[in-house]
């Protein structure tokens, strides 16, 4: 009985390589792609940003961004009648 046993992704550590003499993954190929499109530097940036930010400081990054729009609608409205 001959049997194929699909070795680990030998980047995530968790997938099943996607063809029996592969050593990654499908994701990973995907990964390594965008990392060849974007710059592997560009995809940490994306990553480091979007990931590993905790709640806090991406509420008060909100909160922060959301302060500034309304000021900055504040002001141009206060211009605007002041124009008239
Ligand atoms: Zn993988």
């Amino acid at each position: 009985m001959f049997s194929v046993i699909m070795s680990t992704c030998k980047f995530c550590l968790s997938e099943n390589v996607d063809t029996w003499f592969g050593s990654w993954c499908a994701r990973c190929h995907k990964l390594q792609r965008m990392i060849a499109l974007f710059s592997g530097e560009k995809i940490m940036d994306v990553l480091t940003s979007v990931l590993i930010t905790d709640d806090n400081t991406r509420e008060e990054k909100i909160k922060q961004e959301l302060k500034t729009e309304l000021t900055t609608r504040e002001y141009s409205l206060r211009k605007r009648k002041e124009d008239k």
